[in-house]
């Protein structure tokens, strides 16, 4: 039996989703079009879209459909740029779909140091607003390999003083905790269907009035005409479905996650991001001296699946820039990611748990004999 515990990468498919996907795909026709076919397509398209504006308390027409989390990321940044917006402050624990697409904007780019667990420093923000000019401002709302939550509201009120625009990646934020666009203050908010239980290749961009989206592919008119090409209507269907049924969030994730971590810890291991706001279901862990590549790869032997630093770009692994941002970067090579979600079960967690102190015992002892 296997245990997966690598939801922050991709989360399994709720059944609900790949039943919407089917469906969608039997319903067949173009939503553009204006026969029976086509009108069933559209419905499919705009159910979905009020259950993806449901998760996040905005407005149906706020939200784009996209291919996923970095293209809603890049159409956020690049809109920005269209719009006039002259320089960036990116997060420095962003992902690298945020902070690539900010480097690649030709824009300058300030990083927005964090503190030893990971949170934006606000005093910085406020003194790096106060040089003046046009910012766009990208914070994420929860950090993928920690899971620690960002202080976004916060921020949004030094942002909106400043005249800037404030970007929000949400995608592994969405279907864990409760996310009500407006209390957040967000200009645009990112969003990802494949990590809360929906398909990959479909996510969404949610823009507030005070944004407008530039016009990225030409073409048809679809979504409002800011993004042309027919709609993926299968993965839009499952992205709504999924979305319904994360509105139900994830009881019982941390106190297991707790568990092993503090199993860990006495075993030697840190936890990074504890003491901060986190998920409900992330556990980045630590262990100094075994190599974060060691530890996924022996995990992986005995039957659980977690992964070590980003795992977007997997088969390579770097140090983790999130873990080197805390100021730990002594314990970047380190550093695995454990993450639940809607599927787990408390044996789910146990059985990591096991398998984890199994191998690092082995480790230990492996070390002892060649000291
Ligand atoms: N943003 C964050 C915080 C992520 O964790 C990821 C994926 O790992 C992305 C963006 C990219 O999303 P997608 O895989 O849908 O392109």
């Amino acid at each position: 039996m296997s245990t997966y515990l690598d939801y922050n990468a991709t989360a399994p498919i709720r059944p609900e989703a790949e039943a919407a996907v089917l469906a969608a795909m039997k319903t067949g026709g173009n939503p553009s079009s204006v026969h029976a076919a086509g009108r069933a397509a559209r419905a499919i398209v705009e159910s979905a879209r009020e259950a993806v504006a449901a998760l996040v308390a905005c407005l149906p027409g706020s939200v784009t459909f996209t291919s996923g989390g970095t293209e809603a990321n890049a159409l956020a940044i690049e809109s920005a740029v269209v719009a006039g917006f002259d320089r960036i402050i990116v997060g420095a624990t962003e992902h690298d779909a945020v902070r690539e697409a900010a480097k690649a904007s030709g824009l300058p780019v300030s990083i927005w140091p964090v503190d030893s667990l990971g949170l934006a420093d606000l005093a910085w923000l406020k003194s790096e607003l106060a040089k003046g000019g046009k910012p766009l401002v990208c914070l994420m709302l929860a950090n993928n390999e920690t899971g620690v939550i960002q202080p976004v509201s916060q921020a949004s009120i030094l942002v909106r003083d400043a005249g800037g625009w404030l970007h929000v990646d949400a995608v592994q934020a969405a279907g864990k905790i409760n996310i009500d666009f407006n209390a957040l203050g967000a200009d645009t908010l990112a969003l990802s269907a494949h990590k809360l239980g929906g398909p990959q290749g479909v996510g969404a961009l949610i823009a507030g009035p005070r944004s407008t989206l530039a016009r990225r592919l030409h073409g048809g008119g679809q979504e409002r005409g800011r993004r042309a090409g027919t709609e993926n209507v299968p993965g839009i269907a499952g992205f709504g479905a999924a979305a319904k049924a994360a509105a139900t969030g994830l009881a019982g994730q941390a106190a297991w996650r707790d568990a092993l971590a503090s199993e860990a810890a006495a075993a030697g291991a840190v936890v990074l991001g504890e003491g901060a706001d986190r998920l409900p279901q992330t556990l980045c862990l630590a262990t100094p001296g075994y190599p974060a590549e060691l530890q996924v790869m022996g995990l992986d032997l005995a039957g659980v699946m977690v992964s070590a630093g980003s795992a977007c770009s997997s088969g390579k692994v770097k140090p983790s820039h999130v873990v080197e941002a805390i100021g730990r970067a002594d314990l970047a090579p380190f550093a695995i990611r454990l993450s639940g979600g809607w599927a787990s079960t408390e044996a789910d967690w146990i059985a990591a748990s096991r398998a984890w102190r199994e191998l690092v015992t082995r480790h230990q002892a492996r070390r002892k004999e060649v000291a």
